[in-house]
């Protein structure tokens, strides 16, 4: 989504590199460019205009620093204002000191409310919460149904009137939903509630007589990143018409700019509290803004990454694996831990996404687009069509076994061969580095 602020932005830094100092030309041309850059990226004009001073005066101050040279001091600056914009602090749900916690969803027709719902529930069921999915849209004709598969497949309970009582109303079903949670000790109550394609009165005196009925403790409105200005439109009527805590923003992996639905916070004060990038349930982030301002200034998402890393990871096969590679020339480290090595990084996501979010990844951007996802299933399907003594010791692999293999897993024998010799080169090289040796064939570092 921010591709194009990132290259403008890293552009202009660019610009600075290698000036000793800031002359208050360098300053002002500098402070020009940011500002295409944030316009560019749809951010809204007040925004940019507060943004734009900011910067300027604190680059010129007196808190300009001796020890960062001026591209460094820009960056700091930049991304402190960024942080700021988004919000400040991470703030996530504020959980009632009484259960149930009851957490209500507004948006417009679209926006991804339901979609959320299920991550959101999915989420908390992951933090050790037991949420109940409320359908109070009962608009669509498909709403309640879309909301019961949404609540199965995050593997919660969904709550709806049933199908074929004709149209509900959807008060009443979000108060009897709250007696449900009571009864059966669910923990939090996720109220979706029904939108329309735009703003109307309707839509926002339903959404205030649900929020009045169920007294909930956080309403989320949930925005599409894609809508550009009419996403602050949105916010500010919402914020009048039926008021709320914080912003979910949704499609973030849309190609749109997304700077309007950055500058929801500023305008509306209010925080972005979550945000979602895809179809699936995993597709879901707690919003970080000092994170999200890291990714702008394309400085990657290193804290993501270490805790998707800390979550996905089994220490325990981690460390066996280790213990494999760094004794006995890392003969037991067999194809069976490989693939299950492999298998560990590729549950932190996406490869595409996990390179995403390394520093200085953003030259790569294509490259990384690139990466063929496949390849790494026809990796495995080539170690598991071999049998366990195969596995361990890739040695015994001769000529009528690799092609056996390769019939298995409907794979040349070419790509059987290219496999167990890489693996080979990769056991040898990771065997020497555990033993601290430099790897044969690499250049050795001076003394
Ligand atoms: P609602 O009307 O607000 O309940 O919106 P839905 O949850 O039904 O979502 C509308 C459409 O957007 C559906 O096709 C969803 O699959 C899709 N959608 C929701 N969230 C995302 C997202 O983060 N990324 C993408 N690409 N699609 C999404």
């Amino acid at each position: 989504m921010f591709d194009t602020l990132q290259g403008r932005l890293a552009a202009t830094f660019k610009n600075l590199r290698g000036k000793a100092k800031l002359s208050d030309a360098d300053i002002d041309a500098t402070a020009r460019e940011i500002r295409i850059a944030l316009l560019e990226a749809d951010v809204n004009l007040s925004v940019v205009k507060e943004f734009i001073a900011a910067v300027k005066e604190r680059a010129t101050g007196s808190e300009v620093s001796e020890a960062l040279n001026p591209s460094q001091q820009i960056i700091k600056i930049v991304n402190e204002e960024l942080i700021r914009i988004l919000g400040g602090d991470t703030r996530t749900i504020r959980f009632a000191k009484k259960p149930p916690t009851v957490i209500m969803l507004a948006g417009l027709q679209g926006a991804g409310k339901t979609t959320l719902a299920g991550k959101l529930a999915h989420w908390l069921k992951s933090e050790g919460h037991s949420p109940l999915l409320v359908a109070a849209d009962l608009q669509r004709p498909n709403a309640v149904t879309q909301l019961q598969v949404v609540a199965q497949r995050a593997g919660v309970h969904g709550f709806a009137p049933e199908p074929g009582n004709g149209v509900g109303d959807p008060i009443q079903v979000a108060r009897a939903s709250m007696g449900e949670a009571e009864r059966r000790l669910y923990d939090v109550v996720i109220v979706d509630t029904a939108g329309r394609l735009g703003v109307d009165e309707t839509l926002m005196k339903q959404a205030a007589d649900i929020k009045a009925a169920v007294n909930p403790d956080e309403v989320l409105f949930v925005v599409d990143a894609m809508i550009g200005q009419d996403a602050v439109n949105t916010a500010q009527a919402f914020a009048t018409g039926v008021g709320f805590d914080g912003v979910v923003l949704t499609k973030l992996d849309g190609d749109a700019r997304g700077g309007a639905a950055l500058s929801i916070a500023r305008v509306i004060g209010k925080p972005i509290m979550f945000a979602s990038s895809g179809e699936g349930l995993k597709d879901f982030d707690v919003f970080h803004p000092e994170r999200m301002a890291s990714r702008i200034l394309g400085m990657g998402d290193m804290l993501t990454l270490i805790e998707q890393a800390e979550k996905t990871f089994d220490e325990e096969q981690s460390r066996r694996a280790a213990a494999k590679i760094s004794s006995k020339g890392g003969t037991e480290f067999g194809l069976g831990d490989f693939l299950e090595q492999m298998k560990a990084v590729r549950r932190m996501g996406p490869l595409s996404k996990i390179f995403g979010m390394l520093p200085g990844m953003g030259d790569l951007k294509d490259q990384i687009a690139n990466i063929d996802e496949k390849e790494v299933d026809r990796i495995e399907a080539i170690i598991l069509s071999m049998t366990p003594a195969e596995r361990d010791d890739p040695r015994i692999l001769n000529g009528s076994r690799r092609a056996r293999i390769a019939k298995g897993s409907g794979r040349s024998v070419s790509d059987v061969n290219q496999l167990v010799d890489r693996f080979f080169e990769a056991r040898k090289m990771m065997s020497q580095l555990a033993n601290g040796q430099m790897p044969a064939g690499m250049p050795g570092m001076p003394g």
